[in-house]
């Protein structure tokens, strides 16, 4: 793969609508203008798009902020932080693209339409009859001084753009060429009646004046590129850069979507997945690294990243490789990081986890893995599973009651801070009942956490201790009743 880094500094922005929550689609097109800015070392901006009143969902920013911040992805400018082109909010812009969609007007680019809604579908119906694109048909272009008295006298109107003739195209910086002809681009609206201004309009005017290089954004958006270098032309103005990365797909590959149980990304969170491993696994939807090593940490992404290698064919986001990449960063991260996030997990000092680390690093997927694991460890007495077998199976009442006395003298003799002299000792007696290791030490781990496995148990002892573990193996052997006992 060519790599050659890009060294002019990006300045990119991640520009959402606050309509609801993120999903891992949205958060990857983030993840890619956040990383084009740090490798570049360039800026990463945020703004909120919030002009469309009726898709407007309260709290929706904050939510924005709650997931970019976990993932770490910070920004250089925008709501919360400031920067020279504040607000970063659209809904506080508002008099400025009225101000800008006023300049268009008076250079005629642009034209007030009071078309009524029942007009516009009788006329989309009629060339839909005669087998025509859908176009919006200027009926209100020649109206212009009419319609200036209607505004004048307080009446609304929308202002569109004249969509001028001939091509739109721009080389693409994932997809190369992209041509259009504008015979299929409607004149758009730019300026509502309710005076906000749509997204093209908004999108542009920001973009200028917060002087973005390249703009990053799902493919999803290429056929309003040709709206927008068309309002980059009105205005005189060159334009940024377009990098239209690749949807992301579900394994089914139909977009993602709640279908494929896509989740909010802040429900990663609570399902136990690192931060670290998210962008890892997002970083890799539409674009591979450079070399053989897929496992990634966010600084090698930084140091490895260029927005000129992501790929133009769709991504397919597969759940079981999150889960993979999840478990080699847990493998991969240092005991005492483990340690402290799991406190932080699990509400535990993690000074007190630090020796159950061993125990739980190389067999868990998500950190909610190590809540399963570790409860029967943290809770004060033992939950007995519904249907666990006790004794388990292959071992009789009077071996399991054998058993459980040699462990009990052992603890109490030796404590439990030597987990493989206790072991050692323990299959003496396994060999002498002419028991299967595994079907006897099913027989301590039923004792000790009222379920059959989990972590390894004579490790989990030491970690209970002397007392703790001599009191659930009392516990245990008062379930049993010998066979001489037995009526
Ligand atoms: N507000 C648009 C969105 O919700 C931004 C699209 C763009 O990046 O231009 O995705």
């Amino acid at each position: 793969m060519a790599h050659s880094h890009t060294t002019t500094p990006m300045r990119v922005r991640f520009a959402p609508s606050p309509t609801g929550a993120l999903h891992l689609g949205n958060v990857r097109t983030a993840l890619f203008s956040w990383l084009a800015a740090r490798a570049t070392g360039g800026d990463f901006i945020l703004r909120i798009e919030d002009t469309d009143q009726e898709r407007y969902v309260e709290g929706g920013d904050l939510t924005v902020f709650e997931t970019l911040r976990w993932l770490g992805l910070d920004w250089d400018e925008g709501p919360e932080v400031g920067g020279p082109h504040a607000p970063y909010v659209q809904s506080q812009r508002k008099a400025l693209y009225t101000e800008y969609g006023e300049k268009l007007v008076a250079a005629g680019h642009a034209y007030w339409c009071t078309c009524t809604p029942d007009r516009l579908e009788a006329m989309r119906l009629e060339q839909q009859h005669r087998g025509q694109p859908t176009r919006y048909d200027r009926h209100c272009l020649s109206r212009q001084d009419e319609i200036a008295t209607h505004r004048a006298a307080g009446g609304t109107a929308v202002l569109r753009l004249r969509m001028p003739e001939g091509m739109s195209a721009w080389d693409d910086v994932v997809r190369g060429r992209i041509e259009f002809s504008n015979a299929e681009i409607d004149d758009s609206v730019l300026l509502k009646s309710d005076g906000f201004p749509t997204y093209h309009l908004a999108v542009v005017v920001d973009d200028h004046l917060m002087e973005i290089t390249h703009v990053i954004r799902s493919e999803e958006w290429i056929p309003s590129t040709p709206k927008h270098l068309a309002l980059y032309a009105a205005f005189g103005w060159t334009p940024p850069a377009f990098a239209h990365v690749p949807i992301v797909l579900g394994p089914d590959k139909k977009k993602l979507s709640k279908r494929h149980g896509a989740k909010r990304l802040l429900d990663y969170r609570s399902d136990g997945y690192l931060p670290a491993a998210l962008i890892n696994a997002m970083a890799l939807l539409g674009w591979s690294p450079p070399g053989d090593e897929d496992i990634l940490s966010v600084d090698d992404i930084v140091k490895l990243f260029d927005i000129h290698d992501v790929h133009a064919s769709p991504a397919v986001f597969d759940p079981q490789r999150l889960d993979a990449i999840n478990a080699r960063h847990i493998r991969l991260l240092p005991p005492a990081e483990l340690a402290h996030i799991l406190g932080a997990w699990l509400d535990r000092d993690p000074e007190s986890l630090l020796p159950l680390i061993p125990l739980v690093q190389e067999r868990i997927t998500t950190l909610e893995d190590a809540s399963t694991l570790l409860s029967p460890i943290f809770s004060t007495a033992v939950i007995w599973g519904d249907d666990v077998a006790f004794p388990p199976k292959n071992v009789t009442v009077d071996q399991a009651i054998t058993l459980l006395d040699a462990c009990r003298s052992d603890v109490a003799a030796n404590g439990t801070a030597d987990p493989t002299g206790l072991r050692t000792r323990l299959t003496e007696t396994v060999t002498s009942l002419g028991l299967k290791p595994r079907d006897a030490f099913r027989v301590i781990y039923c004792a000790l956490f009222g379920q059959p496995t989990g972590i390894p148990v004579f490790d989990a002892m030491a970690v209970l201790g002397q007392e703790a573990t001599a009191a659930r193996l009392v516990a245990a052997r008062e379930r049993l009743v010998p066979a001489s006992e037995q009526v």
